[in-house]
């Protein structure tokens, strides 16, 4: 059995706030009757059988919602527990937490600086962009939440990335969310999730959407906010969130490299470098990231928890029977089995592999189906970094730091002061970054992040 991550949801679906895009609140209706809170039999289950069937080495347990904390601290002191009671001498195992930091307090900080969790916040830029549709339930913005939140992580000393979905608002500002992000949360270790939503997804999975219905690269129904859009009016314009990654790229480059963590600039750099991907939608295969969900429930990815999905239940089927299932290698395979031509014949397809299969929902010109959603802007974003990440490729081949390569490619590099040194000493990446707090967008290969 290859290596896999489980992404762990502790109360399913259920958050404390309502953000717009999530793309996990409508789930509650396929759990509706089964409690909200995994039990202590479910979570020693999941802890026994995930431990066991990775037999050494490290592990990771991802834990993701909805909204994790809601499953209270003493969840995660008894998971604690739990771990230590099946973990075979010489494995180590690690823990990472996303979370959309709104309700983190001295306790919540104390706990993951001690027992060393990585934790993945949200946040999705200024006051003015996050807001938009980050909300509570009541309709509240949270913005104030999170800035709080980055200060107590700060403030005991808590490792933490940011997570930033990239929504058709602040994808016209990527400037802003990026100074933002560095300058007032204090993030050093970032990763952007482009938000696409085909409408209906919450009751129809990818891939199960009628060819007739697809529209072509190009047309107006490929990109939101036109009246025979396929997607919602939040999803992220695929032109725009090229330009989105490409200026934040430019910016990063002068004056970022080497304090400032992009997770999607490093795994465009590892494929250039030939490694392989170190984020689950630019691999090759599908497949190594599976989830947990509170009830017991393993699907094959974040991004596929629908009933044609689901493997089985840990209480009755073994977890490593699950990830080894026909099911899960079909589901792997599928993604390069269903690239269309456009994609087997582009340069970057060694970087790209057609992206995520969830956004597959688009017609090449020649009516092929298959091509991703987001293509233009992903062309964009290789097109315009694909030089700089050769130069870096063959620099750090050389043995120099990708930080040296910039200074000398880029004669007008600055630097702002950084207010926190970077990295963390952990883990470590093509230019040295530290691991992810989510399996799906970086990880063993990380499985894509999902977003909330
Ligand atoms: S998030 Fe996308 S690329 Fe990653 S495992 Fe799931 S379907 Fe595959
Ligand atoms: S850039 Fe576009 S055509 Fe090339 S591999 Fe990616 S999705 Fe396919």
């Amino acid at each position: 059995m290859s290596a896999y991550q489980l992404m762990i949801k502790p109360c399913g679906p259920a958050c404390n706030l309502n953000c717009t895009y999530c793309y996990y609140l409508p789930k509650q209706r396929m759990f509706d009757g089964s409690a909200t809170r995994m039990s202590d039999l479910t979570l020693e289950e999941i802890t026994r059988q995930y431990i066991s069937s990775h037999g050494s080495g490290t592990i990771t347990f991802a834990w993701q919602g909805g909204e994790p904390t809601l499953a209270g601290l003493d969840f995660f002191r008894k998971a604690l527990e739990l771990q230590e009671k099946y973990r075979p001498p010489g494995m180590m195992i690690e823990n990472t937490l996303q979370t959309n930091g709104t309700l983190l307090d001295d306790r919540w900080c104390r706990f993951l600086h001690e027992e060393r969790f990585l934790v993945g916040l949200s946040a999705d830029g200024p006051p003015s962009l996050h807001d938009i549709y980050r909300v509570d339930r009541t309709g509240e913005p949270t913005s104030g939440k999170v800035v709080q939140a980055s200060r107590l992580l700060r403030r005991h000393r808590v490792e933490f990335n940011t997570l930033t979905v990239v929504d058709r608002e602040n994808a016209r500002h990527p400037l802003q969310v990026y100074r933002y992000l560095r300058n007032v949360i204090g993030s050093r270790h970032m990763q952007f999730i482009p938000c696409v939503e085909p409408k209906g997804f919450e009751r129809v999975p990818p891939q199960g959407r009628d060819a007739k219905d697809l529209p072509t690269i190009g047309d107006d129904a490929a990109r939101p906010g036109t009246e025979r859009s396929v997607v919602t009016e939040w999803s992220v314009d695929p032109v725009d969130y090229g330009s989105f990654m490409t200026m934040i790229f430019d910016e990063w480059l002068q004056k970022d490299v080497g304090r400032v963590f992009v997770i999607n600039f490093e795994v465009a750099l590892a494929s250039w470098m030939g490694l392989p991907p170190t984020a689950c939608s630019f691999a090759e295969h599908c497949g190594d990231a599976l989830v947990a969900e509170h009830d017991g429930s393993i699907y094959s990815c974040d991004h596929y928890v629908y009933p044609e999905h689901r493997l089985g239940r840990i209480q009755e089927v073994e977890l490593s029977e699950m990830v080894s299932s026909d099911q899960q290698a079909r589901f792997g395979r599928e993604k390069a089995r269903g690239l269309p031509a456009q994609c087997r014949e582009c340069e970057f397809l060694f970087a790209c592999h057609g992206e995520c299969p969830r956004n597959r929902f688009i017609r090449n010109p020649d009516g092929g189906t298959g091509l991703n959603y987001l293509c233009p802007g992903l062309r964009r974003f290789f097109i315009h970094v694909g030089p700089w990440m050769k130069l870096m490729a063959d620099g750090i081949r050389a043995g120099r730091t990708a930080e040296d390569i910039a200074r000398a490619q880029a004669p007008g590099r600055e630097r702002e002061r950084a207010d926190r040194p970077s990295g963390n000493g952990r883990g470590g990446m093509v230019s040295g970054h530290p691991r992810s707090c989510r399996p799906p967008e970086a990880g063993v290969p990380p499985p894509d992040q999902g977003r909330r």
